[in-house]
């Protein structure tokens, strides 16, 4: 096992890595950037490192500090978190040729996978089932597009290769609006993410996200760890997240979860990774696959009783999974609120000065955050300050955990998004369960009119 890693990230996912470092017995090292000097789990940290200035371009995404970083410290091997450099496969390339081990998948699988074009192939090849739509990117003429756009049928939804954050989409419902969103699309995608391929599939109207969970390490073995329910979305972000899904056939995710951990043997796959679908119909469709831990990871540490984190830092160090999937019992249900800092109804974020936290407690609830009172949240990051996640025996105890740890929850000196997360516990249709993706969305026009 790894004496010391190096945590390359920052808030409330920096402290998650420490504390499974901290468990596991491993010293961690934290890096900062100037703005998180006072952050929680820099003064805890084993060793801390300011590796820049508050930009994230000059700190957290500058792989030369970091791997600096981790040269000074002798650290063995690097956990990129999520976000940032996590799927960023130059840097998974640089932190390993620099002679760490990079806590994570391969360099390869990251590459194929962070393409959603060559993604979808590799998952079609390994008979995942996927939104239909264009073999591959687009093309230039005009003409094939519009036939292919025929051939999967309108609505369809533009979508850049190398999108990612729910950014590089665009809806068309016409012929008529067809080239040009193409065309816009492939323009935007070119500056945004430095590719201008995009592809084409299906939009499905009311579709329901729901994502796998996989862990697989370097001896062949590969398990899934049932799914997720992130429907609960703003402008494609997440905010509400649970396990199981509510509603759906166990027989079919059973299928679908079994298909996933045999496309990671298929492709090689190592350390955690979640196979994002749309659930339409009785149907489950591909759409991407996350090469790293998520935010939403603990719903599933929840009703598993598996630390998905430890699991990471375990197969990277080479270790077999200590079980296999006829072992993996789920319990439960739990939920996870994502806890923002900004203005409840408009959405401005609201960074500054925590003049009170109150975190929640007992029986089932569990607090991931790096902040406490007077913590300054930087205005430099995204916006997201922590998680509260609950667990029940059924859903409806669930629902009244987290009800009930919202309530004791106090947040003073910013804005932020638990007005909106109490309402929501206590809304019909999100209590009924099976929500659709734009759920969250109609709810919040109605709410203004
Ligand atoms: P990103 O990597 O930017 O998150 P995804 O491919 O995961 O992109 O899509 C993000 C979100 O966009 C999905 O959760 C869903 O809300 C919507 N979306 C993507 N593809 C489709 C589709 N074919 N039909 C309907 N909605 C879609």
């Amino acid at each position: 096992m790894f004496k010391k890693i190096l945590i390359a990230n920052r808030g409330e996912i920096a402290l998650r890595i420490q504390r499974a470092c901290r468990e596991m017995g491993i010293q961690s090292v934290v890096v900062y950037s100037e703005a998180d000097r006072d952050a929680k789990y820099v003064k805890l940290a084993d060793e801390a490192v300011c590796i820049g200035p508050a930009p994230s371009a000059q700190s957290y995404l500058h792989m030369p500090a970091i791997i600096s970083a981790a040269e000074v410290t002798d650290a063995e091997a690097i956990h990129p978190g999520y976000g940032f450099l996590s799927e960023n496969a130059d840097f998974a390339e640089r932190v390993e040729q620099s002679g760490f081990t990079f806590i994570g998948p391969t360099p390869e699988s990251i590459r194929v996978m962070g393409d959603k074009v060559s993604a979808k192939q590799a998952m079609i090849k390994s008979g995942v089932p996927c939104v239909p739509g264009s073999e591959g990117a687009l093309p230039d003429d005009p003409k094939e597009i519009i036939r292919i756009a025929r051939t999967v049928g309108y609505p369809v939804i533009i979508k850049a290769a190398g999108g990612g954050g729910g950014r590089g989409m665009r809806v068309v419902h016409t012929e008529a609006a067809l080239i040009h969103a193409v065309q816009t699309t492939k323009a935007e995608a070119g500056a945004a993410f430095g590719n201008p391929e995009v592809y084409m599939e299906k939009f499905l109207e009311h579709p329901r996200h729901v994502e796998i969970q996989i862990l697989a390490d370097t001896h062949k073995n590969a398990v899934w760890l049932g799914e997720r329910d992130c429907s609960m979305q703003r402008r494609h972000q997440k905010i509400i997240e649970e396990a199981p899904a509510p509603g759906i056939n166990r027989r079919v995710i059973e299928k679908v979860g079994e298909r996933c951990a045999a496309a990671c043997k298929k492709i090689g796959y190592r350390g955690a990774g979640t196979f994002e679908f749309l659930y339409e119909n009785g149907e489950f469709y591909f759409i991407e696959m996350n090469t790293r831990v998520q935010v939403e990871h603990p719903v599933t540490e929840m009703t598993s009783g598996i630390d998905i984190v430890q699991m990471q830092i375990r197969v990277a160090a080479g270790e077999k999974l200590p079980f296999t999937q006829r072992q993996i019992e789920m319990r439960g249900h739990a939920i996870e609120c994502r806890i923002n800092a900004e203005d409840p109804v408009k959405f401005i974020p609201s960074p500054g000065r925590i003049t009170t936290w109150h975190a929640p407690g007992g029986p089932g609830v569990r607090v991931d955050s790096h902040v406490y009172t007077n913590y300054f949240v930087p205005p430099n990051y995204d916006s997201m300050i922590g998680k509260i996640i609950v667990h029940g025996d059924t859903r409806e105890q669930a629902l009244a955990r987290m009800r009930t740890a919202l309530s004791e929850t106090v947040v003073e000196g910013i804005n932020t998004n638990i007005p909106l997360h109490r309402e929501l516990m206590v809304d019909a249709k999100f209590i009924e369960g099976g929500t659709d993706i734009h759920y969250l969305e109609s709810w919040m026009a109605a709410r203004k009119r």
